[in-house]
């Protein structure tokens, strides 16, 4: 099953605001850019009931900075005012990154890079290749490359013996019912050149990746 129809999201929390009784937070899509994000997150901290640095806001694009600066990063304007503002937050809660965990202490490069490579999920098998290689690689950026290595084989493993030995050579109608297909197929996984990664779904060049 694919939950793939969730767009990946994180609820933001402002600790300064949390750690004082108050909930002040909200949830931001994922999908988004860095910079996108870091805008949403910069408007909690502005917001912030408990305040303890100041940020830049531009009156001219609306971009915010944290800290105090002479002009917005984002368009130069010197048309600015400085304001209160939070400068932590954590993340409370998220939903759509599974097969991955997002915590509390996930960094915002983190969470996009996460939903960038569920983003290219179109199916069930998308998920399956990218959950085995979850189990072997953690950079994201060689995890992503690798999607399309990845050979899946739907069927038993008595079936995939079955299709690589009549690939290798035609056996004759003589010998068929002598040929143990499931005993070669049992020693392929054993031997680990195939790996079941759901019931009947079987990942099959899994040395190769
Ligand atoms: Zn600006």
């Amino acid at each position: 099953m694919t939950n793939q129809t969730v767009t990946p999201s994180i609820y933001v929390s402002v600790l300064a605001d949390y750690n004082s009784g108050r909930l002040h937070g909200k949830w931001i899509d994922a999908t988004l850019s860095v910079d996108e994000i870091w805008q949403k997150i910069n408007e909690l901290y502005i917001t912030s009931k408990y305040p303890n640095v100041t940020a830049t806001v531009c009156n001219d694009c609306n971009h915010i900075k944290l800290y105090s600066h002479d002009k917005c990063s984002s368009c130069d304007s010197t048309n600015i005012k400085i304001v209160p503002a939070s400068e932590e937050f954590a993340v409370h809660d998220s939903e759509g990154f599974a097969p991955f965990t997002v915590s509390e202490y996930s960094s915002i490069d983190e969470v996009v890079a996460i939903a960038d490579v569920l983003s290219n999920v179109t199916n069930d098998d998308d998920l399956a290749k990218i959950t085995f290689l979850q189990g072997l690689y953690d950079d994201l950026g060689i995890l992503k490359d690798k999607v399309d290595d990845v050979n899946i084989y739907h069927g038993s493993r008595s079936d995939y013996a079955e299709e690589l030995i009549s690939e290798i050579c035609e056996i004759p109608d003589l010998l068929i019912h002598y040929i143990d297909y499931d005993k070669f197929g049992r020693d392929l996984e054993i031997n680990g050149e195939i790996t079941e990664i759901e019931r009947e779904v079987f990942v099959t060049n899994a040395q190769e990746l």
